[in-house]
Parts: structure tokens; sequence; C-alpha cells
């Protein structure tokens, strides 16, 4: 209960700090999937170059991209990086998205529950609670929280998550201390925090907003560092982009 509390709190001081927030759509599930495998391991900026360079190559659409040869998809994607490794798993992807459910599109999920559409994307090879998270919650505004390494340091350092979490525990943790409507603007509030000010080597406590209910700071910055994960993967670069900010089994 008690963290239920602090958690609907955080969200009303950084709206506050950094404006409230209102969903919308950021594209169509299956353009945030690939968006989602696109952007692991890289860069916001060479994520976002490498989805738009794809769409380019292939005008056709997701159908012609699970057609193509793995070379003509990796070709367009190489300036996000891993492009040999990402090209075949986006086009597997899509070649078990084709065969389950009869085309390349994801459509269907803006009409299927979202614990039904949390389960189907999990099922895929590769896919984690993250990136299903980040599909869900991106593209069609479900309440799924994702989880990447800004939300989970300063969820620690709050007190929100106990220590001994990982990261899908994490998800779920977290996800029951918020309100439907709030898990969105935990979501990105946290990224910019985490970027801005509850940063991973030096937090600016002493300029932060959340410090007079932050576990961290009462406890004189002594939160064990050993408890913070070291190899979380990092943010889903491209779609926080879009939100003025900024996930292999992710
Ligand atoms: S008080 Fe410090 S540790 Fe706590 S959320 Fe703010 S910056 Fe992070």
């Amino acid at each position: 209960m008690v963290k239920k509390v602090t958690a609907e709190w955080v969200v009303k001081q950084l709206d506050k700090e950094y404006g409230e927030l209102a969903w919308r759509s950021h594209g169509e599930p299956l353009d945030a999937l690939m968006q989602t495998i696109l952007s692991q391991a890289t860069s916001d900026v060479n994520s976002g170059r490498a989805f738009d360079s794809l769409r380019r190559a292939f005008p056709g659409g997701w159908d012609e991209v699970r057609l193509a040869e793995v070379r003509d998809i990796a070709d367009a994607i190489r300036c996000g990086g891993l492009a040999d490794a990402k090209a075949p798993r986006l086009r597997a992807v899509l070649q078990e998205i084709h065969e389950r459910v009869g085309s390349t599109s994801l459509e269907f999920l803006k009409t299927t529950p979202t614990e039904e559409a949390k389960a189907f994307l999990n099922s895929f090879h590769g896919v984690g609670p993250k990136t299903t998270a980040c599909v869900l919650m991106f593209s069609l505004g479900r309440p799924v929280l994702p989880v990447d390494t800004h939300v989970f340091r300063v969820s620690h350092r709050l007190g929100l998550i106990d220590e001994k979490l990982g990261e899908a525990k994490a998800h779920n943790a977290l996800q029951s201390q918020l309100k439907d409507p709030d898990v969105y603007s935990y979501h990105v509030h946290l990224i910019r925090h985490g970027r801005r000010v509850c940063v991973a080597q030096q937090p600016r406590c002493e300029e932060c907003v959340l410090g007079s209910k932050c576990a961290y700071r009462q406890a004189g910055g002594r939160l064990s560092k050993k408890t913070l994960p070291q190899n979380l993967p990092g943010t889903l670069h491209g779609l926080k982009e879009k939100v003025g900010e900024g996930s292999n089994k992710v």
C-alpha cells in the first residue's frame, strides 16, 4: 500500500516537473515490434535511422521484408549496428507472424484482450516482457509497463522494487503498484528523470523533486550498488525518441 501511494506521488511530482503526458499511438503494433528489435543495443539515432532505412528499402511493407533475402535486410539496417544479427531475427519474427496469423500484420492485437496479447507476443522466440510491454503500451495504449535500465534504477532507488528482484519480476512488481492511467507517464517520466537527474553513477539528489520519499536519499546514498542490475538492456530508443526522450529475450 505504501509503495502504491509512493508510486502515485512520484507520477504527480514528475507531472509537475516535466509536464503532464497524454498517450498517443506511436504507430502500428508491427511497426513497434520491428522498431523495438532494431532498438536493442544501439543508440536512439542509429535505431531510428535503421528503421527509416528499412522502410525505404522495402516500400511494399513488412510482407516484402518477410520475403526478402537476409543480406538485403541487413544492408538496409546496417546503419543501426548489429545488422547481421538483427536481420535474420526480424525476418524470422515476420515469418512466424505470417504462419500463425495468416498475414504479416499484428492488427488483430488492437481488439485482443491485454493478457491474451501479452501471451501471444511473449511466445515468440526472442521476444520478452520488455519488448511485449513496449508494443502494447506505445502502440496500443495498454497499461503494461516496460522496465528498462532507467525505470529499474530509479524505481529501485525510490524503494519501489525489492533489491533482489530481477528484471522480469520487476515488471510485475512495479505494474502492481501503478494505477493503469499512470503507467505511461511513470515510464516516460522515469526515463527522463533517470537521464537528467537520477543518473547511474552520481544521482543529483540535491536537485531532485523526489528526494523527500526516496529510500536512497534517506539512506544517505548508501543503497547497495551490488543490487542494481549491471547489464539490463537499454531503452526503447526509437519509440522513446518520439515522446521527446527516451529492450534477446527482452
Ligand atoms: S533523490 Fe537522488 S536517488 Fe532519489 S530519485 Fe532523486 S536523484 Fe534518484
